[in-house]
């Protein structure tokens, strides 16, 4: 096997690839790190200098079983030496995809009735927005297509879903968002408009200005709304107390669906299996990808409910077959890895470990930093967290952009050895480690963390 120098394979990469969120003349010119990742064991990814990082973000929130899983990389190669491939096509299949689809609605909130298979979240996304279409074209309502969604939401890059995504930075230059998709407010609490509101009061409040927006679009032009049970890439912020209840109570009223994309949330990451059931959400849609297979290999999906089925079902007969799929829908390789996946995250206890580490990390975070005065909260559900950086701890005042706070403290978070990120909107650096995450490797993250903090502010 040629291993290719260092040299080489950087000059190949500076001319060659096309990094995605990435700063391309700084790349291309050499000015910014390119790190080449080489392996991985566990929460630890080693580069092809030796430097070993624990990955307190679990690659972009997916690795969940963590490195070097030996079983999901068998069931790969089994599958891969006795069937790569065959389409899902006109009701073809694969033992593994059909198997990973029971597995799925076995896990799934009640009510859940089949999968459609993807590969990203964003190609999920764009089929929920078909499907939803669909299903009010079925029952004769060709008006009701908008799609709300909420500021600081994040659900793909594509047309629809980077339209759907509440985050400037994925919509400047691209002419985004489309005219379908509208943006209500986020449930940030810690950024309320009005300090004096109690939890509470700032869900009823968020609840209160969709009614608006879908009062003032026509509540018949409104066929759904999505949404993350925790905001995940706007700055991982759990909502609010009552928050989905009281959303929920108004879809109900204007007949509008509801999609929970469950990307990162679903399959444990909240100490639950999905953040649906942590938050007591009735989602008529689910997207699901990441944790499915911890990235083992690339598989996304939608899980449709009954009562959006049995219109779809309608749909077939009044129309004939779906026109929507992929060539890789429910591709058998990564269907493997899949219900190996699912697999081991019951063998190892991963969703109880997810609650219980999760509990004790979010602690030991707010011990060590949440007096610092430069943050300004340190939140969290599950084994996802967040530190968010103030100019001003009273007034909550941002820092400077140009000072890049955010960045500065991940950088100096690995140089001591932990992967965390610097989200890309605001001053947050954020965490998502493998679900496998012990208390000890806890730990060893808080400790990079104070360390870090401390040395940028
Ligand atoms: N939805 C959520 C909640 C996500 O966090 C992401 C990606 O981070 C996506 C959708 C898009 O998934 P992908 O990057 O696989 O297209």
């Amino acid at each position: 096997k040629t291993i290719l120098p260092d040299n080489e394979l950087t000059a190949w990469d500076r001319d060659h690839f096309f990094h995605p969120s990435t700063h391309m003349g700084q790349h291309a010119r050499g000015e910014s790190p390119n790190r080449i990742i080489a392996g991985g064991e566990g929460v630890h990814i080693v580069d092809r200098q030796g430097r070993r990082s624990l990955d307190a973000f679990a690659g972009l929130y997916c690795v969940n079983v963590g490195y070097g899983r030996e079983k999901i990389a068998e069931a790969i190669a089994e599958q891969a030496a006795k069937l790569p491939y065959y389409h899902a096509y006109v009701g073809h299949g694969s033992e593994p995809s059909i198997r990973l689809a029971k597995m799925i609605i076995d896990r799934a909130p009640q009510g859940m009735s089949r999968v459609f298979f993807g590969l990203s979240g964003s190609d999920a996304n764009e089929t929920n927005v078909k499907l939803v279409w669909y299903y009010n074209n079925v029952l004769g309502r060709p008006k009701k297509k908008k799609i709300i969604s909420r500021w600081r939401g994040y659900h793909g890059s594509g047309l629809m879903t980077g339209s759907l995504t509440g985050l400037a930075a994925f919509h400047n230059q691209f002419d985004l968002p489309l005219p379908p998709v509208l943006h209500t407010e986020a449930p940030y609490y810690f950024r309320r408009p009005d300090r004096s509101m109690d939890e509470d009061q700032f869900s009823a409040w968020c609840a209160e200005k969709l009614e608006e927006l879908i009062l003032a679009e026509g509540p018949e032009t409104v066929a759904a709304f999505i949404g993350e049970p925790v905001l995940g890439t706007g700055g991982i912020v759990p909502p609010p107390r009552g928050y989905w209840e009281k959303i929920q109570a108004v879809l109900a009223k204007y007949d509008v669906l509801l999609i929970a994309d469950e990307v990162v949330t679903g399959f444990g990451r909240l100490g639950s299996m999905f953040g649906s059931d942590h938050y007591g959400i009735r989602p008529d849609l689910i997207t699901i990808a990441k944790g499915l297979t911890s990235a083992y290999a690339p598989l996304s999906g939608v899980i449709v409910s009954e009562k959006v089925w049995r219109v779809l079902e309608e749909g077939s007969d009044k129309f004939g077959p779906i026109g929507h799929g992929w060539t890789y829908s429910a591709h058998p390789l990564c269907a493997a890895a899949g219900v190996a996946n699912l697999e081991l995250v019951d063998e190892l206890g991963l969703v109880a470990n997810a609650g219980e580490v999760g509990a004790y990390f979010l602690k030991g975070l707010k011990e060590a930093l949440a007096d610092h005065p430069h943050v300004g909260e340190v939140r969290g559900e599950g084994l996802l967290a967040a530190v968010e950086f103030v100019k001003d701890k009273d007034d909550r005042a941002f820092f400077d952009a140009a000072e890049k706070v955010g960045p500065r403290v991940a950088a100096a978070l690995l140089e001591r050895g932990v992967i965390g990120r610097a989200m890309p909107h605001g001053d947050i650096l954020g965490f998502a480690p493998p679900l496998c995450l012990t208390r000890e490797e806890a730990d060893v993250v808080v400790a990079a963390a104070k360390a870090a903090v401390e040395a940028v502010l």
